[in-house]
């Protein structure tokens, strides 16, 4: 072989050896534009992320039995409108509904029935819908309790309108992203609960005396200190469509509530937080419209006011306002900084929890009967007959207890979405309960939603001998002196599970 020779196959050689690279380069090529594609489909199609939201009214007629009062107290005067304030959410795999019902209580059974409509007209499984109260004390009475009956009218109406809330929220549904924040509002939020000075005399109308007040009076020599903490925290999440169109703000605060004139009815500062954030986003008359929802945190033990001073008088619709604009703009502040992601993956987790009840003894039964039979109900309570009517309202309520069985099943929810878990516990929650769950939490976000399915306080076993009447054996309050604990326990053990299934999801994110 010459040189020529050798050069021209080693030539040839080196063409061979470069259509083979440029061959499989495009193959490689290929191949890759072919996942990348793919990836782009899935992320464009079948991983589509999408939101909508819409409003359901709820808002009754005059003359209809308020609760929030321990007394039938009936609606003189509409203030401003209640609303069912629905949010729906798809990852493409997963539909959720979250829906928040200014209202007080919202009992375990009929929110069954609501979300049994809703899944026949949505198509939603009942156990992707999250449900909860705001717990303004505002509006209809919804079950038999405080010596009030519910209105059988405004039952269907309230059914039909949050069934219907959640289909509008699906007829708006379009692609969006997804972010969540978190900001503080110290200023308004104070434990209700205090310990007083030894030697104040507290009376326990089911008998003996108690170490805590719940609201003693404002600037009372008597006040120790707050029997508890409070949660500052104001947790959000924003969905917004793929052109920034914001969709809908679910907001969680841990105050109870704020408070109207008797016989009106208003979403109390519930609904005061989504017409501020309409005017901070500026999209008032935007279509569909922006939902904002404010979410019941931990709230139970949470006042708006430090007892330890008085306030100015004021109209109570100026701290409703007042408190919903400071909470909204703090939202706001921390909406400006948030990064949105295009698309989370949606999950949810439900257990039914077993819990015990605090039922009286036959004995207390039996005393409590005397008491009743020489009681004319129902009572009004005023500060004028205070320690005796109560007395007789306790009375009655060991007898109503009296008929519940030893032992009933509470449910208990997480959704996650992405990184962030939402708890919904169906009770009125201590503060210090949700802050526990938010620290032990193994989410990088994490927040609880109150009030969600059923009643009844669920004071911290600790809180049970400091008495109080978020302790006070009754219909609002009727769970086992563990319950907490129960609760907490399950709910971690929930969080875990999601967790673990979450990191064996291959497209988790
Ligand atoms: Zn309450």
């Amino acid at each position: 072989m010459n040189a020529a020779g050798a050069g021209k196959s080693s030539a040839n050689g080196r063409l061979r050896t470069l259509w083979r690279f440029l061959y499989l380069s495009g193959v490689a090529l290929a191949v890759s534009c072919w996942i990348q594609s793919d990836q782009l489909l899935a992320a464009q199609g079948a991983r589509q992320f999408k939101a909508g939201a819409a409003t359901g009214n709820i808002t009754p007629w005059l003359g209809i039995s308020l609760a929030g009062a321990l007394h039938d107290r009936r609606a003189e005067h509409i203030h401003d409108e209640l609303n069912a304030r629905c949010l729906v959410l798809d990852d493409g795999a997963t539909r959720l509904a979250i829906v928040v019902v200014d209202n007080t209580i919202v009992s375990q059974q009929l929110w069954r029935e609501i979300k049994q409509l809703t899944h026949q007209r949505t198509g939603i499984p009942v156990e992707h819908m999250l449900m909860s109260a705001t717990h303004t004390h505002s509006a209809p009475a919804l079950v038999k309790a405080n010596q009030m009956e519910p209105d059988q009218d405004y039952l269907r109406l309230l059914k039909v309108k949050i069934a219907d809330g959640v289909q509008l929220a699906i007829n708006h549904l379009a692609p969006a992203r997804i972010g969540w924040g978190v900001g503080q509002v110290p200023e308004f939020v104070f434990n209700r609960r205090w310990k007083m000075k030894p030697g104040t005399i507290v009376h326990n109308p089911l008998g003996g005396f108690d170490q805590v007040v719940m609201h003693p009076p404002a600037g009372s020599p008597d006040l120790l200190e707050p029997a508890g903490p409070v949660d500052p925290d104001v947790s959000f999440v924003a969905v917004e469509s793929l052109e920034g169109r914001p969709i809908a703000l679910l907001a969680n605060y841990s105050l109870h509530y704020v408070g109207v004139p008797a016989g009106h009815v208003s979403a109390d500062y519930f609904g005061a937080f989504a017409d501020h954030m309409e005017r901070l986003l500026e999209v008032q008359r935007q279509d569909p419209p922006l939902v904002g929802i404010l979410s019941n945190g931990t709230s139970g033990d949470v006042g708006w006011r430090n007892l330890r001073r008085t306030l100015p008088k004021a109209d109570r619709y100026h701290w409703v306002d007042r408190i919903a604009a400071v909470v909204a703009a703090e939202v706001f502040r921390v909406h400006q900084t948030l990064e949105y992601q295009d698309w989370v993956s949606l999950d949810v987790i439900n257990a039914e929890l077993e819990l015990g009840v605090r039922l009286p003894s036959p004995g207390e039964v039996e005393r409590a009967q005397r008491i009743v039979d020489q009681t004319e109900y129902p009572l009004k309570i005023s500060p004028g007959n205070r320690n005796q009517a109560l007395k007789q309202y306790f009375a009655l309520e060991t007898t109503l207890l009296s008929q519940y069985p030893e032992t009933l099943t509470r449910p208990l929810q997480v959704v996650r979405m992405g990184d962030l878990a939402i708890l919904a516990i169906p009770n009125e929650v201590f503060a210090e309960t949700g802050l526990e769950l938010k620290q032990k939490s193994p989410f990088g976000s994490t927040f609880t939603i109150s009030l969600a399915g059923g009643r009844s306080y669920l004071p911290p076993p600790r809180h049970h001998p400091l008495g109080g009447f978020e302790t006070w054996r009754g219909e609002h309050s009727y769970l086992e002196v563990q319950a907490e604990r129960k609760v907490v326990g399950k709910l971690l053990e929930m969080l875990e599970a999601l967790k673990s299934r979450r990191s064996e999801n291959a497209l988790g994110n």
